[in-house]
């Protein structure tokens, strides 16, 4: 059985090209303007022999009113449905509401949960690294997935947890 990661995290923070880079392709839409409807969500992943499928949730079309409700309700389902979670949030805006919605979620899960903080493209990019660990999700991750920094690293620690 191949194992499934599930990418959770509110629209813009760049889960779709965290993706790509997880991939090594370029497959899930990128966009600029969020809330747009993407209908594919699973993509095959290789990394040192070992392959995943990867879920990018962002393309699920929410039935529910309201972002924090949406979220939340992606991150249960990731939570049940998948072998690990990775948590995607924006390292130059820092924890929003709706990523402590998140968050409130996968603190339940059983299941790995990888905290990343996407968007540090150089050292000075963080804004509040202590903001990040308050999430109660653990260490977060460094990664800049538009430049590729950290990816290597991330990928050995996505195969750690599948
Ligand atoms: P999603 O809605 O979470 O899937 O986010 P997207 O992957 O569509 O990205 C949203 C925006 O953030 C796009 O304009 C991306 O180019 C940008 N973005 C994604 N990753 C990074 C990054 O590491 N650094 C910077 N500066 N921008 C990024
Ligand atoms: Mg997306």
């Amino acid at each position: 059985r191949v194992p499934t990661l599930a990418i959770v995290g509110r629209p813009n923070v760049g889960k779709s090209t965290l993706v790509n880079r997880i991939i090594a392709r370029r497959e899930a839409v990128v966009q600029d303007i969020p809330g747009v409807t993407r209908d594919r969500v699973s993509y095959d992943a290789l990394w040192r022999g070992r392959r995943f499928t990867v879920v990018d949730t962002g393309g699920w079309e929410p039935k529910v009113d309201g972002l924090q409700a949406a979220v939340a309700l992606q991150a249960e389902y990731a939570m049940k449905t998948s072998d690990a979670v990775l948590v995607v949030v924006d390292a130059m805006v820092g924890a929003t509401e709706t990523d402590e919605a998140i968050a409130r979620v996968l603190r339940r899960s059983k299941k790995p949960v990888i905290l990343v903080a996407n968007k540090v493209d150089d050292e000075r990019a963080v804004s509040d690294a202590a903001q990040l660990w308050n999430l109660g999700l653990g260490e977060p991750f460094a990664v800049s997935a538009l430049h590729g920094r950290g990816s290597g690293d991330l990928l050995d620690i996505i195969l750690d947890k599948l």
